[in-house]
């Protein structure tokens, strides 16, 4: 007995180590700065929802402001172009662009959303997918201290390909939320990212401020199951190295949540 509980102990502080325990999850809610109800709603929700601001839209400066204060992230949503025909945001950016009208947009979007400590893109299933059109694009904002959440509008994202040497972060999405405007398409996908989150430790959502995903992020916020852990995404671009550690006593209560957690499970399925 004593054997095993020396083995589960040791094997609980390395899994500490690897931080590959904690099962995050994080919300990125994008498209900001046109819709202020549903907007201020969603900040509203959690200071651990990360808020992306459309530069050109009317209330990107307030909104951005807003949420920064309330203890949100705050990203630039930027604009990029989409392969199929939609309406475009200004300045949005295309591969045909040079690399100093890339850089003069993306100057400008940092001026146009303060606080701001990453990127996102909206729409961009061109332009991603392009890269030298994105190598412009980091290239711009190498001088920034900003990481780039690959919204992934495309499998053949050049994202990862074009960061790559200008020491820019990215992370990816896994799961949209609201493709589908419904309230139970919304919770189920919700329902994926949170097995998502348990099966790989960690996973970030996109959604939009509509009003059925605000009425099912509140239902779902309201009741997260204890071992899930919504997450802000600049903790996830954070090395591991340099992440905080958990105490013995954080351990042993998320053990039991997590312990907790499976006999729910099982009892559901029976
Ligand atoms: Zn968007």
């Amino acid at each position: 007995m004593r054997y095993f509980i020396v083995i589960f102990i040791t094997s609980l502080l390395i899994l500490n180590t690897h931080n590959a325990w904690a099962a995050k999850l994080a919300i990125v809610i994008d498209d900001f700065g046109y819709r202020q109800h549903n907007e201020e709603q969603i900040i509203g929700l959690s200071p651990f929802i990360t808020i992306s601001v459309l530069p050109h839209s009317p209330n990107a400066r307030r909104i951005a402001t807003l949420a920064h204060k309330h203890g949100n992230d705050v990203i630039i949503h930027l604009p990029m172009a989409p392969i199929s025909k939609q309406r475009l945001e200004k300045d949005t950016l295309f591969p045909s662009m040079s690399e100093s009208q890339v850089k003069t947009i993306v100057d400008n979007a940092i001026v146009r959303v303060p606080y701001a400590i990453g990127v996102n893109n909206h729409m961009g299933s061109l332009m991603t997918s392009n890269l030298p059109g994105m190598i412009n694009v980091m290239k711009a904002l190498s001088g920034y201290s900003l990481f780039f959440l690959d919204s992934k509008t495309i499998g053949k994202t050049q994202v990862k390909k074009a960061a790559a040497g200008y020491n820019i972060a990215v992370l990816t999405r896994d799961v949209f939320l609201d493709d589908t405007q419904t309230e139970s398409s919304i919770s189920q996908q919700f329902d994926l990212a949170v097995k998502l989150a348990r099966k790989n430790g960690v996973a970030i959502v996109i959604g939009h401020p509509h009003q059925q995903t605000v009425n099912v992020l509140r239902a779902k916020l309201a009741s997260l199951p204890a071992d899930i852990k919504l997450t802000r995404l600049s903790e996830l671009t954070i090395p591991i190295s340099e992440r905080p550690k958990m105490t013995l006593k954080e351990i042993v209560e998320k053990c039991k949540h997590q312990f907790e957690a499976v006999t729910n499970l099982k009892l559901i399925e029976e």
